[in-house]
C-alpha cells in the first residue's frame, strides 16, 4: 500500500483530545486486498463498540441541570441505567447473526491515581467522572458473557495512554486478567493518536491491530480502503470509517443519515474495502433516537450485499501476514522503510 505524506483527517481539537502525526497514512484510491476472506466477500464491515460510560449517574445530573429536564433526574433517582446497553446490543447482533468487538476502558481514578494539582481542572472532572472499574462485578460479568458468546473483548486505551507505553501495558494486562486470555487489539479513547509512536507502543506490548485512525467529526475512507501496515510487518491498522455521532441530523432526518451510510457501503463494495464502524453502546438507548435502527440497517444491508461482517480481531486472524520484520536482515528492513 502506498503512503501519502499528508494526513488530513483525525481533525484534532482541544475537545477531541490529542491527535498528532509525523507524516504517514494510508492512501485512498486502490482496491484493497485483505486476505482469504476477501475472495468470498464483496467487502468487509468491522463492528466495534467503545465502552466509555455504561453508567449514567453523573451524566443524568449534568444534563438535568443543563437542559432543565426532570426526566434525567428521574433516571438518576430510580437508579436506572439507560446507558447500560450490553444486552440490547447482544440481542440485536444475535438477531442479525453477527458479532462485534467491545473496547473496554480501564481509566485511572482522578482522586486516587492522579496528582492533586489535576483535581482542580474542570476538564479532568468531565473526563473522569462516570468512569467504570474492572473491579465492578457487573462489568466483569458482562465481559465474561460477551467473551463466552463469541464477542471480541478489546482494549480501549485511556486518555493519556496513547503516549504512555507502561500505562497502556498495565491496562492491557488488567483486562487480560479479567477476560482470561490475550487481547489482540483495540482503539484509543477520543481517537488520541500519535503516528507512528502510539502504534509502536501497541506493537511493543503485544497488540496486533489498532482501529484508532479516524475522525471525530467526519466519516469516509480518507485513510484508505484496506488494512494498513505502518511497519510492513504483522501489525495492522484498520482505519475507522464511521462513528455514529458524525452522521448528519440522525434525530431529525434518519433517512438522510441512512443514505450516507448506504453510500459508504456502496463505496466499500466498489473498492473491495474493509470498512470499520463505531457505535458507542449509549447510542443504543432510547434517548438517542434512530441510532440503534441505523446500526441494524447498516449490518442488515452489508449482509445483503454479501459483505463479511464481524469483529476486527477475527478479520485480523484471517489475514496473511508478512514475516516478522524484526527477523529480517537490517539492510532489508531499511530498504523497506525507505
Ligand atoms: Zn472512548
Amino acid at each position: 500500500m502506498r503512503l501519502c505524506t499528508h494526513v488530513n483527517a483525525a481533525n484534532a481539537t482541544a475537545e477531541n483530545g490529542h491527535v498528532s502525526h509525523d507524516g504517514s497514512g494510508a492512501h485512498a484510491g486502490e482496491r484493497a486486498e485483505w486476505g482469504p476472506l476477501g475472495a468470498d466477500h464483496s467487502f468487509a464491515l468491522c463492528l466495534t463498540h467503545d465502552v466509555d460510560r455504561p453508567y449514567k449517574t453523573y451524566q443524568s445530573l449534568y444534563y438535568a441541570v443543563k437542559h432543565r429536564d426532570p426526566d434525567q433526574f428521574r433516571d438518576w433517582w430510580r437508579g436506572e441505567n439507560p446507558y447500560w446497553q450490553f444486552e440490547h446490543v447482544m440481542q440485536l447482533e444475535d438477531e442479525l447473526g453477527v458479532r462485534s468487538s467491545f473496547n473496554i476502558l480501564n481509566e485511572q481514578r482522578l482522586l486516587r491515581d492522579k496528582p492533586i494539582r489535576e483535581w482542580f481542572s474542570i476538564d479532568n472532572w468531565k473526563l473522569y467522572a462516570g468512569r467504570y472499574s474492572l473491579d465492578d462485578p457487573a462489568i466483569v460479568d458482562v465481559i465474561h458473557d460477551l467473551d463466552a458468546g463469541g464477542w471480541e473483548i478489546a482494549l480501549h486505551g485511556s486518555y493519556d495512554s496513547y503516549d504512555d507505553r507502561e500505562r497502556l501495558r498495565h491496562e492491557k494486562e488488567t483486562l487480560e486478567r479479567v477476560v482470561g486470555h490475550p487481547i489482540t487489539g483495540g482503539r484509543q479513547h477520543y481517537l488520541n493518536l500519535n503516528v507512528p509512536r502510539t502504534w509502536k507502543h501497541h506493537r511493543a506490548i503485544g497488540l496486533q491491530y489498532d482501529t484508532t485512525l479516524g475522525s471525530n467529526d467526519s466519516y469516509g475512507f480518507q485513510y484508505g480502503y484496506g488494512p494498513y501496515r505502518p511497519f510492513d510487518d504483522a501489525f495492522v491498522v484498520f482505519p475507522l470509517t464511521v462513528m455514529e455521532f458524525t452522521l448528519p441530523n440522525v434525530c431529525t432526518d434518519p433517512e438522510g443519515a441512512w443514505r450516507e451510510l448506504e453510500r459508504l457501503l456502496e463505496e466499500a463494495r466498489d473498492h473491495h474495502a474493509v470498512m470499520t464502524a463505531l457505535w458507542h453502546p449509549r447510542y443504543f438507548s432510547d434517548e438517542h433516537a434512530n441510532y440503534a435502527d441505523l446500526y441494524y440497517r447498516l449490518v442488515e444491508r452489508a449482509l445483503e450485499m454479501d459483505a463479511w461482517v464481524g469483529p476486527p480481531g477475527e478479520l485480523y486472524a484471517s489475514l496473511d501476514h508478512p514475516p516478522d520484520a524484526a527477523a529480517q536482515p537490517a539492510g532489508l528492513r531499511q530498504r523497506r522503510h525507505a
